[in-house]
């Protein structure tokens, strides 16, 4: 990578949004990233993390840029400051504040603040959505925007995926039952009506970490308005959020006593989500889940 080359496209971009040049010094190649490479630049005034993509996930990244705003714009969860985004050569790049982190910390105060995100509610007209498409890793995540949570998630969250599942490779009858427990999905909503909650979107322990006081810190967002039960439902999948998230969760935001029964609903995209994306293992998962959700749906 030539460094300096690079930085005169980051300049270009931050002039035109009137902020000041930055003038790196030294770069460290960090690890961890699931779809990108990333690199803390050390400058003269401060340090900055910096994602590089292919060119043509320009998209991502801007995606990234603005929910990482948003969050950011919300006042509830501390995420890092996005600065900018722009292309070089044949890399995208998304600039944002530097973050140093750590695994362990306050996981009381993580689940209040994603609680206190919980209740900014959009009241439009058409509330579940989001302005623009974004991305679920690298699955497009489509949020043309619905008054109808329940045709929301059919529509925009189970049947993109089971459409792409098809051309990976799974068996028509899991697209044949993916359909009809999109006609099924009612059962799961009789007297639950969600609000649209502000989301993370993408809520597995690998997104959110701890500063060095040990506050909460949280990244890679996918977020859209919708039921705040998805985000609680992917943090359950994977584990690695503690009982004191949830306990602290539950003080500020108590749930419904039906979440238990939405849960494999909801954990259901984001297992359609990885076979599509890592195939194997996920199949059989996605399969029992789509039984056993069709099976309790007729009880
Ligand atoms: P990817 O989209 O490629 O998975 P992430 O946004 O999850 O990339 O970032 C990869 C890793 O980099 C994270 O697991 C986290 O440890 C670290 N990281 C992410 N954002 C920052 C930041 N702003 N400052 C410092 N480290 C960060």
């Amino acid at each position: 990578m030539n460094w300096l080359e690079l930085s005169q496209s980051l300049n270009i971009q931050l002039a035109k949004q009137d902020t000041p040049p930055i003038h790196i010094v030294s770069t460290h190649a960090l690890s961890g990233g699931d779809t990108h490479t990333a690199y803390q630049l050390h400058t003269t005034t401060q340090n900055y993390f910096l994602k590089l993509a292919p060119l043509h996930q320009l998209p991502m990244l801007e995606a990234e840029r603005h929910n990482l705003n948003a969050l950011v714009q919300s006042d509830t969860l501390t995420c890092p400051t996005p600065y900018a985004t722009g292309t070089h050569q044949e890399h995208a790049w998304l600039l944002m504040e530097f973050i140093p982190l750590k695994q362990t910390g306050d996981d009381t105060q993580r689940g209040k603040d994603l609680a206190f995100m919980h209740h900014q509610i959009n009241h439009e007209p058409q509330p579940f959505g989001w302005f623009e498409d974004n991305f679920i890793g690298l699955s497009v995540q489509h949020n043309a925007w619905s008054s109808d949570w329940i045709q929301f998630y059919g529509q925009r969250r189970l049947l993109p995926q089971l459409e792409l599942s098809q051309l990976k490779g799974a068996p028509s009858t899991l697209y044949q039952s993916g359909l009809k427990l999109i006609e099924a999905l009612p059962f799961w909503f009789q007297d639950y009506h969600p609000d649209a909650s502000l989301l993370h979107g993408d809520l597995w322990a690998g997104n959110s970490a701890f500063n060095s006081q040990g506050d909460p810190i949280f990244f890679d967002p996918a977020c859209y308005y919708g039921d705040r039960e998805t985000d609680l439902a992917m943090s359950e999948l994977f584990n690695g959020f503690s009982s004191e998230f949830y306990q602290g969760y539950h003080e500020i935001f108590p749930i419904d006593s039906g979440y238990q029964q939405r849960k494999p609903l909801y954990q259901l995209y984001h297992l359609l989500n990885h076979f599509n994306l890592f195939g194997g293992q996920y199949l059989q998962q996605v399969e029992t889940s789509i039984k056993t959700l069709l099976a309790h749906s007729k009880t």
